[in-house]
């Protein structure tokens, strides 16, 4: 069963510019640990940032659980992007914030403002958060500040932040390029452990073709706005 159909997604960012992405279609199952490649320029971004309506699709049509994304009004789309999980390539925490509060604030969805404090979430969030915290490896880290914590203890902040919701999907865009190599590779061996233990399929937008071949099952290739490759990980070297 496929939870994402992108059908004939064309992008122009403003009316009479270059087109973006100029007609790409592809469909990710529920078992999918799916790398978007490409040169930088090649349009990864914007494809990942029309899922949720972040960018607005110029033509063509995304369905995400079934349903078109392309005509919700507002409340929909807040109730569909609950059921999305985002991890940023600059980890978007709010940096005066405890570990905790960042973790937590994925209970309010991805656009919910923050406006409450630990102590107003109920317990089994509370549990479900420490939990998580504790999965991603940062249970003696849990009430510092986020800003006092290395790049890659940051996106393990961003990763359980992510799964706080119980996503469906997780959207990931360039998660690793603030990030060392070998942390890199940590970071991404931990997300795609969650995803399979979870059971939730992820498109990740990455520039490490390595990096993508070792951790992904799928691997999708964008140049110049068009989808070049699509195909399994397995057997693929970077050179191909
Ligand atoms: P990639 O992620 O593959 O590097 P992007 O999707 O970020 O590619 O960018 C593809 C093209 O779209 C680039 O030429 C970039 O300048 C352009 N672009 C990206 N975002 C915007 C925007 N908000 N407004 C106008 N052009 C944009
Ligand atoms: P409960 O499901 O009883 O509310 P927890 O929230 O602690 O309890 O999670 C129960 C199990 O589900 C734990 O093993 C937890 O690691 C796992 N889990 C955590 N996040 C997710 C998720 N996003 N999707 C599915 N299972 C998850």
């Amino acid at each position: 069963m496929s939870v994402l159909e992108v059908c004939n997604l064309k992008v122009s960012y403003s009316a009479g510019g270059p087109q973006i992405l100029k007609g790409i279609g592809f469909e990710v199952g529920s078992d999918d640990f799916c790398a978007v490649i490409g040169p930088s320029g090649a349009g990864k971004s914007t494809l990942i940032r029309c899922i949720n309506r972040l960018v607005e699709p110029t033509e063509g049509d995304i369905i995400l659980f079934g349903q078109s994304v392309c005509p919700l009004k507002s409340g929909e789309l807040r109730r569909l992007r609950r059921r999305i999980g985002m991890i940023f390539q600059e980890f978007n925490l709010v940096n005066r914030m405890s570990v905790m509060d960042n973790v937590l604030s994925g209970r309010l969805g991805y656009t919910g403002a923050f406006r409450s404090f630990f102590k107003a979430f109920p317990k089994e969030d509370i549990d479900r958060a420490l939990n998580l915290l504790e999965r991603v490896g940062l249970q003696d880290h849990v009430d510092k500040r986020a800003d006092a914590l290395s790049g890659g203890q940051r996106q393990r902040v961003g990763i359980a932040r992510a799964l706080m919701q119980r996503p469906e999907i997780l959207l990931l865009d360039e998660p690793t390029s603030a990030l060392d190599p070998k942390i890199s590779r940590d970071v991404m061996g931990l997300i795609r452990e969650l995803a399979a233990e979870f059971k939730i399929p992820v498109l990740c937008n990455i520039h490490d073709v390595q990096l993508a071949l070792e951790t992904c099952n799928r691997i999708i290739g964008m140049q110049d706005g068009y989808k070049k490759f699509d195909g399994p990980a397995k057997g693929m070297r970077k050179q191909d």
